[in-house]
């Protein structure tokens, strides 16, 4: 059923849209200075390639030899820190190979990180994504310490809606139930019914047996939802400033080049990609289908450190890569990633009384059956 109003700040008159992400990076407080460790040796030994040469392996396709030697004594450092300080370290597939083969435990879409930070053991939490997912992960994990390599590490669909808005929405739509995107900070998250990722955004919908549901803060990816259901759907007006970049005209110009080239689109681009794509699902969707589809020649149509990521697993595989790089998620770095294990930095906090509720609308989500 198509969308007919997409609603924004504003529809209401709002006159505080604040942004949830951006923060100035603070410098290393006297408390972090005061549990840090020792600095490791930064330095390319023997030593340092014969621990990571198992990992070179893995990104050989993707990562030049040149740099490895700048790259994996910091591997090397903060694998070994990461034993030292009981934490575990998550990585989102838009991080950079050497972060996601190099360094990471768990790495994977939104949903597959959200569901695995209920399983870790350790005590703490290092996110190797964009603030939402390290709030996520709090939200789930209150008792343990959560980090950030970066805080400003934001995130265009995060900061487009606030909690405020959230109610503003529920007055003029009373009674209407409210699904959110995981993209959204925790005081949004503690105010819907539901959280939703771009793998379960239908099931999800259509789980609360409304015919008509709110659904934030992706525009384009409730225009998807909307295209699949006949539920119908009530937007916001938020976008990833990522996926929104791509046209329908450059994908034209691809299948023109070459006829059999296979298109895969994430649903956060904009209807006129979709329409050219051959399949559209989240990120784990389309990694699984190239997985199982072999396609000789592949576009894939999103972040571009995932067609790097799947590259190095796939290494016969033709991808070409349009290529828009989200700036947040490349603000984690390995030497960012080193100084969260020495210094125990940057932590993230979010008030109890918003984790009771956000909680609940996160597991909410986990928890529906398939
Ligand atoms: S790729 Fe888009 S949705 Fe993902 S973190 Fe970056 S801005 Fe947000």
């Amino acid at each position: 059923m198509p969308i007919s109003r997409i609603y924004g700040p504003d529809d209401f008159g709002n006159p505080v849209h604040r942004r949830t992400t951006g923060q100035t990076r603070a410098r290393v407080t006297d408390a972090e200075r005061a549990r840090a460790l020792p600095m490791p040796s930064l330095e390319w030994t023997p030593e340092v390639e014969r621990a990571t040469a198992h990992l070179y392996e893995k990104v050989k396709n993707v990562i030049p030899e040149i740099e490895w030697p700048f790259m994996a004594p910091y591997i090397k450092a903060i694998n070994d820190l990461k034993k030292q300080r009981n934490a575990v370290i998550l990585a989102h597939n838009y991080q950079t190979p050497e972060i996601f083969y190099g360094v990471a435990d768990i790495g994977g879409d939104s949903l597959q990180l959200a569901r695995e930070t209920t399983k870790v053991k350790e005590k703490i939490i290092v996110q190797c994504g964009v603030h939402f997912m390290a709030e996520t992960s709090k939200i789930l994990n209150p008792d343990k310490t959560v980090l950030i390599p970066d805080s400003r590490a934001g995130c265009s669909l995060a900061s487009s809606i606030t909690g405020a808005d959230v109610r503003l929405l529920r007055e003029r739509f009373p009674g209407v139930p409210v699904v959110a995107y995981v993209n959204t900070s925790a005081d949004v998250k503690a105010e819907v019914d539901i959280c939703c990722t771009s793998s379960n955004a239908v099931h999800v919908v259509e789980s609360l047996n409304s015919d008509t549901v709110i659904m934030l803060p992706d525009q384009y990816l409730a225009k998807y939802v909307a295209s699949k259901t006949r539920v119908k759907i009530i937007a916001w007006k938020g976008a990833c400033e990522v996926h929104e970049r791509f046209t329908g005209d450059e994908l034209r110009s691809y299948r023109a080049a070459d006829p059999s080239v296979q298109i895969i689109a994430h649903p956060e681009c904009p209807p006129d990609v979709i329409a050219e794509a051959d399949f559209t699902g989240s990120t784990a969707h389309m990694i699984d289908w190239v997985r199982n589809n072999r396609p000789k020649r592949v576009v894939m149509v999103t972040e571009c450190s995932m067609a790097d990521n799947v590259q190095a697993e796939l290494p016969d595989l033709e991808i070409v890569r349009p290529c828009n790089l989200c700036p947040h998620m490349k603000r984690i770095t390995l030497p960012k990633i080193l100084d969260s294990l020495i210094y125990l930095r940057e932590e993230v906090t979010v008030d109890p009384a918003i984790i009771d509720k956000a909680r609940r609308s996160v597991e909410r989500m986990i928890n529906l059956k398939n």
